[in-house]
């Protein structure tokens, strides 16, 4: 099946009379006839046995994401925090470190600075651009696996996926790969060589702002046992987990080992699975993710050169413009586009894009990006708030930034609005 096909259809088969759509199976619980057929479940996870970490509806929807990413296997979580979380757990524990591209989102770099670092795993940072030696050069003895996004939520910065695929291969150990901002349809991580693929599904493949949520996705082509070899990682991929009845990853599910493991270890000690309504939802997103894409696509293009235009604005960050630092990597990685979000500097700083954003009318000022209607944040006054103009721009984060976030509104009403915000500063 085409990728449009796979939206649609993947996941579930209605049987003969069947309903139509994906059931929501409203249970925590799953009936069985006898012991023994429980004592088999407990050797070896194959059915559905307590919804906090599986349940039918939510692996139909994993399934569809799994093949909509080209992986062996899904898991969804209960937000794209977890995601990340559970991606990382999954493969590091304390006394082992990890290496991050150092554009990524703010609340992953909370959570690998701060939360990881008090359970005794240590995050190295890594700049995106860094050369293959440079990647090299990072990774200590106990470096177990490598992290980027896509395209970075907010610097919209091109991930050269490749390249550090290479680069964590030649130290047999995984790439992880944050899909989030261009989902599925406009790349595919594994495509490119990344092994593990996680997402918040709260953005795009949710796409309505009704619902949070997170996935994992498994390639199946790490070889872990192949690099334990090499570097003594990974042995609980294959090696019997005494938490599951001595059950070896490897030998009983093969290539699917890591996501099997997430669900059997993490979601069954850490809960954060989502609700099976919540994976009905997600896929209400998911059936019209391809058109949805190419109109937001299509859309952020038309603004972004509009604000190019604009003598009010200093800069405009967007991957498919001609120009941006990205562009070379985002035809390579993103030739479909580069999803709604733009970020532009507005001339006057601070105060001016504080004017440029009150005067807007159908952009909403929201905690929110990759939302379907358009949506601005003003980080200096938002999640940078505290900041002096000196130390924003220590940061680097220059106080007439505005984030961008195009909706799949009529492109012209949506320029309309932008001239009330330009003509206010
Ligand atoms: C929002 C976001 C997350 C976190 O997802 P939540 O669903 O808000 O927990 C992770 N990565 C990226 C790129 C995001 O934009």
């Amino acid at each position: 099946m085409k990728f449009e096909t796979k939206c649609l259809h993947s996941g579930y088969k209605p049987e003969n009379g069947g309903p139509g759509t994906i059931p929501i199976v409203q249970s925590t619980t799953y009936r069985f006839d006898s012991c023994d057929h429980v004592a088999a479940l407990f050797d070896k996870p194959t059915e559905y046995m307590y919804s906090r970490f599986a349940n039918p509806t939510c692996d139909a929807v994993e399934k569809k994401i799994a093949d909509m990413e080209g992986g062996v296997g899904a898991m969804l979580t209960s937000s794209g925090q977890a995601a990340s979380l559970c991606s990382i757990l999954n493969i590091c524990s304390a006394g082992d470190s990890f290496i991050a591209s150092t554009c990524i989102y703010g609340g992953t770099i909370n959570l690998f600075s701060f939360t990881l670092k008090k359970l005794g795993i240590e995050c190295i940072w890594v700049k995106a651009d860094a050369t293959d030696d440079e990647i090299k050069a990072a990774f200590k003895p106990n470096t177990k696996c490598v992290f980027g996004e896509t395209i970075a939520n907010p610097a919209l910065t091109v991930f050269d996926i490749e390249r550090w695929a290479k680069a964590a291969h030649s130290k047999n150990v995984p790439l992880i790969v944050d899909n989030t901002f261009a989902t599925p349809y406009l790349c595919r991580p594994f495509e490119w060589g990344a092994d593990i693929v996680i997402h918040s599904t709260t953005k795009y493949m949710d796409g309505h702002a009704v619902q949070g949520g997170g996935v994992i996705v498994d390639s199946g082509k790490f070889d872990w046992e192949a690099a334990s070899k090499v570097n003594g990682h990974f042995k609980d991929m294959f090696e019997p987990d005494e938490s599951y009845h001595g059950l070896s990853y490897k030998k009983e599910f093969g290539n699917a080992a890591y996501i099997i493991k997430a669900r059997t270890q993490l979601m069954r000690d850490f809960g954060c699975y989502p609700a099976a309504q919540s994976a009905f939802y997600l896929n209400l997103g998911l059936e019209t993710l391809a058109v949805r894409m190419d109109r937001y696509c299509s859309n952020a293009l038309k603004v972004a050169e509009y604000f190019k235009k604009s003598d009010k604005i200093v800069s405009v960050t967007y991957p498919s413009l001609e120009g941006d630092k990205s562009y070379d990597l985002a035809k390579k990685y993103l030739p479909k586009g580069c999803c709604g979000v733009i970020s532009i500097s507005i001339k006057g700083g601070r105060a001016a894009a504080v004017r440029f954003m009150d005067a807007l009318e159908l952009a909403s000022d929201e905690v929110h990006v990759a939302d379907i209607r358009t949506c601005v944040l003003h980080p200096a006054s938002a999640t940078h708030r505290q900041l002096t103009d000196e130390q924003l721009v220590a940061a680097g984060i220059d106080g007439g930034l505005v984030r961008f976030s195009c909706g799949l509104e009529n492109v012209d009403d949506i320029i309309a609005d932008i001239d009330k915000g330009l003509a206010a500063i």
